[in-house]
């Protein structure tokens, strides 16, 4: 590991123009579960069922309550999470003028929460509601994410939970008088966020080292972004527990390694002003 370390810094040391592309891996300190880890979230609420709008939908109709716990499962944990010292560590190498661009999968706001400007959201944010054109609705703030919450528990036990849910889903997703809004997100199946994908593209394949957080590089097109990096040459640097497939595996938890690294790299400390 210490060999391994130390060829990172150096690699992060000398390149022109670092890509942090960053997964579920880099949040799960601040609470956020993965979708991979041993609970098996997808095992939970299959993907058919949950993790596309058509799915979402027919869910809805014909199990309610268990479309309530979805969805509270998912908002919950974000809601309440806090940028860790990974998250801040990314904002204040950043901050020191270090080239950066952030790529990331998540969704829960927590790189920009954290201090860090420009962050491409490849899989868009809960906190951003879109039109059926996908334009921009307005935000959404994490009490109203928490109030959400507490009425789709109530719409799990009560009576009538699909108009509970209905009522209780109002802050992200209804028919106001610009038309019908719902959360930016990406889901399966949808296409990727723009600007969002075709600039991390660019910025993948003109990077000289390209750092991998807490991603399990399983969710397409997302997974390309390394490979077309490896591709156009860069070295890739991976911290994860588990080994992903990287010219440096830094293995750890993302708290324990990255503050480190950024810091040795790029002189900065854990803290940034926002
Ligand atoms: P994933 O769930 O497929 O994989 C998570 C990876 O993180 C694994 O490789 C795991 O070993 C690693 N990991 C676990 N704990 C870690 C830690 N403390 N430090 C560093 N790494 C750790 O995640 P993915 O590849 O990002 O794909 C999941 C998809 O689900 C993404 O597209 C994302 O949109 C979505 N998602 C987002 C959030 C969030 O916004 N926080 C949370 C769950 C899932």
């Amino acid at each position: 590991m210490n060999e391994d370390f130390d060829r990172a810094v150096e690699t992060l040391r000398g390149a022109k123009h670092v890509v942090v592309f960053t997964g579920a891996g880099i949040s799960a300190e601040s609470g956020i579960p993965t979708f991979r880890d041993d609970e098996g979230f997808w095992r939970r609420f299959p993907m058919d069922r949950f993790g596309t709008w058509r799915g979402l939908v027919r869910t809805a109709r014909t199990e309610p309550r268990r479309l309530a716990e979805f969805v509270r499962c998912v908002l919950e944990p974000i809601a309440i999470a806090e940028p860790n010292a990974a998250h801040r560590a990314i904002a204040a190498a950043q901050a020191s003028g270090a080239r950066l661009t952030i790529v990331t999968q998540n969704i829960d706001r927590l790189h920009q929460r954290a201090g860090s400007s420009t962050v491409f959201e490849l899989h868009g944010s809960l906190y951003d509601k879109n039109g059926r054109d996908r334009r921009p609705r307005g935000e959404v703030t994490p009490a109203q994410l928490r109030k959400v919450c507490d009425r789709l528990r109530a719409a799990e036990k009560g009576w009538l939970p699909l108009v509970r849910i209905v009522f209780a889903l109002r802050p992200l997703l209804g028919i106001g008088f610009r038309g019908v809004y719902k959360p930016a997100l990406v889901l399966f199946g949808d296409a990727m966020a723009e600007p969002a994908w075709s600039l991390s593209r660019r910025a993948a394949e003109n990077c000289d080292c390209f750092v991998q957080i807490g991603t399990s590089g399983v969710v397409y097109p997302a997974a390309l972004l390394p490979e077309g990096a490896s591709l156009a040459g860069a070295r890739i640097v991976s911290i994860d527990p588990e080994r992903q497939p990287a010219d440096i595996w830094l293995e750890g938890k993302a708290c324990d390694v990255v503050p480190k690294l950024f810091g040795e790299a790029f002189g900065s400390g854990d803290e940034v002003a926002v």
